[in-house]
């Protein structure tokens, strides 16, 4: 394994820093880290893995310690789940069979990715390591859904939030990636605070296309008549959510351009929000980007896309012309 992509952004995080300071104290049995951000989440692993083990616990990620770490020989560290599947409960038992023998060092970590996974009847399995943790153990799980994850399970691991990165900090660790500012600045606005995301979107050639579309879209939009058209092109888009992600940075950026134009974060397109603001009041964007994100969750939820987004677009119609008048 390489160095992990977002590890600056990750060693700088509030998560990491209050694992430093178990680091100090001694480390717990169970740690719980909770983001639905499951890339970064691994590479989160990785980066506590090599610090427990690393001779700086910085770390360092150059040491013989922590190259162990990255090329997974390090015979006190174990996997479960890194494909992020179904965990079967012989899987589990196969995965703790040897938690009670004795470290090569002074600690053995266990890492079970999206733990969340985890059936009822694994969870219980897992409870059982929990009653009587042995003392040179600590068990790391990754939870992109908390409400997965039973109470009795929970309330025995220390629950860590990994952090929500702002918009600059991810648009700088893209811009180290060798990923060019456009994209980066894309990518940032529409990761909702997650690396994995940002990273995800600027490797998709996709988005300068949805922003086009997007922008098209308010752009064309001037009465009902044109909302069958518009609405066979939104379903043109290859993934209708990612449009509507984009859809509401732009809406957002446009609500920013009223106050202030040099605030917009979308410097790319930034002479068409501007051209398109001046046809909506601020309470029209205000009201349309709650419409996005009730249309962005309609369809997490799996509710008729056809009749969400059709519902959409005559929204924006009608606010852009109940403020008008
Ligand atoms: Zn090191």
């Amino acid at each position: 394994m390489s160095k992990p992509l977002f590890f600056e952004p990750l060693k700088a995080s509030r998560a990491f820093s209050l694992l430093k300071n178990d680091f100090g104290k001694g480390l717990g049995h169970a740690y719980m880290i909770v983001s639905p951000d499951d890339d970064a989440v691994d590479e989160f692993f990785t980066l506590v893995a090599a610090a427990v083990y690393c001779e700086t616990h910085e770390p360092c990620l150059g040491c013989a310690e922590c190259r162990k770490i990255l090329n997974g020989n390090n015979g006190d560290v174990f996997h479960l789940n890194e494909k992020r599947d179904k965990i079967k409960v012989e899987d589990l038992q196969n995965f703790l069979s040897g938690v009670n023998v004795k470290p090569i060092g002074e600690r053995k970590l266990y890492f079970i990715h999206r733990a969340d996974l985890m059936n009822a009847q694994s969870q219980n399995k897992l409870l059982k390591t929990f009653e009587e943790p042995p003392a040179d153990v600590t068990i790391f799980l990754g939870v992109s859904n908390e409400a997965g994850m039973l109470e009795t399970v929970k309330s025995r691991a220390r629950t860590v939030y990994l952090d929500t990165f702002d918009a600059q900090t991810i648009y700088n660790t893209l811009l180290t990636l060798g990923i060019d500012p456009a994209t980066c600045s894309v990518a940032s606005a529409c990761s909702e605070g997650q690396l994995g995301k940002a990273y995800r979107i600027a490797q998709s050639p996709d988005y300068a296309e949805l922003y086009r579309s997007a922008i098209k879209l308010l752009k064309m939009l001037n009465r009902s008549g044109d909302v069958a058209a518009l609405d066979s092109a939104v379903f043109m888009q290859k993934d209708v959510g990612a449009f509507l992600d984009v859809l509401s940075v732009i809406l957002r950026d446009m609500l920013v351009a009223k106050e202030d134009s040099s605030l917009v974060l979308q410097k790319h397109i930034a002479t068409d929000i501007e051209a398109l603001t001046g046809n909506f009041s601020r309470h029209a964007l205000a009201d349309i980007l709650l419409a996005v994100n009730e249309a962005r969750r309609k369809l997490s939820l799996n509710v008729n896309a056809v009749a969400t987004v059709d519902s959409l677009l005559f929204t924006i119609l009608e606010e852009r012309h109940k403020w008008q008048s």
